[in-house]
């Protein structure tokens, strides 16, 4: 079927879009090159401002991916399976949204599940989705917990997170290696302290 006039329409408006947004971006890493005091049109540096808006593309795709698909295909065969799913030290990359600085981190996320399971990479894809944003280390965790107990409703959740902050290790108090520790609880992982402990020592365990 060809293309209708409104669809036409449609795709140049995007078309225009997609062209204004890379023209800006282009000027505003030249502007930002300026202001550091370079010379964005030194030969090193001519394709730089494209290399930079590609990468931004890949440190900031989280934005075009939604939680709700990633968590859409739950397995309820698991042969009355309702112990505990862990998947820990799933490695990330996220940036603070204060100084868009790198945050460098694993994460741990562990569920006791009522209905049924998703796919364990669907918990690192859901640890992507929002840490591949500009991010606080406190949100980050509890977006996670949030979007499992809206579309997986578990018995049980923990989120558990530890990162190393750029902002703060490479500028500002310059404190080398040292690591941020977060944690979201619920259900029986916040009520029982045992069951708390446990799920901690197994994040931090060798
Ligand atoms: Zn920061």
């Amino acid at each position: 079927m060809s293309e209708s006039k409104q669809e036409m329409i449609d795709r140049c408006t995007e078309e225009a879009i997609e062209e204004t947004k890379e023209k800006a971006g282009l000027q505003a890493v030249k502007d930002l090159l300026w202001f550091i005091g370079e010379d964005s049109s030194r030969e090193g540096l001519l394709d730089t401002p494209k290399r930079f808006l590609k990468a931004w593309g890949e440190w900031f795709k989280g934005y075009t991916e939604k939680p709700e698909d990633i968590l859409s295909t739950c397995f309820s065969e698991v042969g009355g399976y309702d112990e505990l799913v862990m998947l820990r030290k799933i490695p990330f990359e996220s940036h603070c949204e204060h100084h868009i600085a790198p945050i460098i981190g694993h994460a741990t996320i562990a569920y006791l599940p009522d209905r049924g399971v998703v796919g364990i990479s669907k918990l690192a894809r859901l640890l992507d989705c929002y840490s591949k944003r500009l991010q606080v280390q406190e949100k980050l965790t509890a977006q996670i917990a949030d979007a499992l107990e809206e579309h997986l409703k578990p018995r049980a959740i923990a989120v558990i997170i530890t990162a190393e902050h750029h902002c703060m290790t490479t500028r500002g108090v310059h404190k080398h290696q040292s690591e941020m520790i977060t944690s979201e609880m619920r259900g029986l992982f916040r009520d029982e302290s045992s069951a708390r402990a446990e799920i901690m020592s197994l994040h931090l365990g060798g």
